[in-house]
């Protein structure tokens, strides 16, 4: 059965038990990285991740709380040997961003470093970027303070899908992307500009008609999350569940 690990669930501001908001999709064969933040091989070896498996990394946007991550994933992986290419996808910025971050730390000296291989996402509705045996990958543009991408993840096998917002307000791109889901993962960093609060969450929910809402992108200071829980569970008539960090959900 496939699965999405959430890797991270914060907001950018992470505190000691949460990490910045990424995770992973995990089929039988199939691995797709979406965002890399924190320290990603630790993390994904507390996941039980085989890293062998690792083939595409998904950023949605060039926020550093979403890739700082990349130059660690890249000398984890240089390290353990690998060969094989990894395969990167985003919006023009986001891949600038990660290109220039590896050329800082001279990604090129490294002796047989693997081969990134960029594959540029048109910010344009419904954008199939990504198919594989398992999965299909399909992207909108959110509406946040750069480009970024939303995505639907829909499992070939299960006919699943879920839909991750990334950071967005609410957003009318993410509703349409998200009909027909099963699950979608909606942003609730608080109200914005560029994000949403945990009751615009499931008002995007609702207008969907999502059928469980998971709430990421989590503030870790100051707000409930129990209330902000509550908040969207009264708008929303379905389950809604707080992310938290290496959480597994069927898929
Ligand atoms: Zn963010
Ligand atoms: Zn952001």
């Amino acid at each position: 059965m496939a699965r999405i690990i959430m890797l991270g669930t914060s907001a950018a501001l992470p505190d000691a038990d949460h990490n910045n908001t990424y995770m992973l999709l995990r089929g039988d064969n199939d691995h797709i990285l979406i965002d890399c933040a924190g320290c990603p091989l630790q993390t994904l070896h507390r996941a039980g991740v085989n890293l062998d498996q690792l083939d595409y990394l998904i950023v949605t946007h060039r926020h550093p709380d979403h890739i700082y991550g990349v130059p660690a994933l890249a000398l984890g992986l240089w390290l353990k040997g690998r060969a094989r290419p990894l395969y990167v996808f985003g919006e023009r910025e986001s891949l600038a961003a990660i290109s220039a971050l590896l050329e800082i730390f001279r990604s090129e000296e490294w002796p047989l470093f693997f081969p990134l291989f960029y594959h540029e996402v048109p910010l344009q509705p419904h954008t199939l970027i990504l198919e594989t045996d398992e999965f299909r990958v399909i992207s909108s543009p959110a509406k946040h303070l750069v480009p970024t991408l939303a995505l639907r993840l829909e499992n070939k096998r299960s006919g699943r899908i879920i839909v991750y917002s990334s950071d967005t307000e609410p957003c009318d791109n993410v509703i349409e992307l998200a009909r027909g889901a099963h699950i979608l993962i909606h942003e609730a960093t608080g109200n914005g500009p560029g994000h949403s609060s945990s009751a615009q969450a499931a008002m995007i929910a609702r207008a969907s008609g999502v059928q469980e809402l998971i709430l990421i992108h989590l503030p870790t200071s100051g707000a409930s999350l129990e209330v902000w829980r509550q908040e969207a569970a009264q708008i929303f008539q379905g389950p809604v569940h707080l992310a938290d960090d290496l959480a597994e959900y069927e898929f």
